[in-house]
């Protein structure tokens, strides 16, 4: 299936989660820059050095990187369609977007906005394990994770992220607060935008979002 589709919500709204299962679902594409940042800081290049002295604080990348990351993916992978997940997170962000596309003749087709209440991110943010290998992201209240950090996947080891840490969520919120929820006005005019109940499980939001998908893009 042919879709353009950016989830947009929270730290912890479940963005990572519902993107990986419409990438398996739809067998649409999905990249993350906050996944490409803290691949190229685990490869130790200037790139992810630089980016993570920023996300570690809990700060914004630049728009001009972030849309550079997305204009180069897009022209690589981008053809049949995409999912991002984290991106755009300013206004800026989803106007470069918007003029990308129209270069391509195309147009995004959903904007789902993942809204979780304060405990909700607090929570999940709390309890969050990520596979430093693959991404894979878990809770260390599931399956025994808490006992043995490793992968089911890939076998890597699960951790916990630099940017979870209370203090710097803290300033996450901020930031999403006054520079992300805009978007929601921005999408709103063009008619692309859908709320989601993200408070409730996974399997429960996914399958709002694939009557969402089914329904608007055809
Ligand atoms: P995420 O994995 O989506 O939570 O992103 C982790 C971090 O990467 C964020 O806290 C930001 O520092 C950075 N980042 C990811 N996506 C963007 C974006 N669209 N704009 C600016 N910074 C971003």
């Amino acid at each position: 299936m042919k879709s353009r589709i950016v989830l947009l919500g929270a730290p912890g709204s479940g963005k990572g989660t519902q993107a990986e299962l419409i990438t398996r679902h739809f067998a649409i594409s999905v990249t993350s820059p906050g996944a490409i940042l803290r691949r190229e800081r685990d490869l130790g290049t200037p790139l992810g050095l630089e980016a993570d002295e920023v996300s570690k604080q809990g700060g914004l990348v630049p728009d001009d990187i972030i849309v550079r990351l997305i204009e180069d993916w897009l022209n690589l992978h981008g053809k049949e369609g995409f999912v991002f997940d984290g991106f755009p997170r300013t206004v800026t962000q989803a106007e470069r977007l918007n003029e990308i596309l129209q270069k391509q003749a195309s147009s995004l087709d959903l904007a789902i906005w993942l809204e979780v209440s304060e405990e909700t991110v607090r929570d999940r943010i709390a309890s969050r394990l990520q596979c430093r290998r693959c991404g894979f992201t878990t809770s260390v209240t599931s399956a025994g994770f808490a006992e043995r950090p490793i992968c089911p996947y890939c076998d890597g080891p699960l951790i916990r992220r630099n940017d979870d840490d209370a203090s710097v969520l803290q300033t996450r919120l901020t930031e999403y607060k006054t520079k992300t929820e805009p978007l929601l006005s921005f999408y709103e005019k063009d008619d692309a935008l859908h709320r989601i109940d993200g408070n409730r499980d996974r399997d429960t939001v996914f399958a709002d979002i694939s009557a969402l998908i089914e329904e608007r893009v055809k």
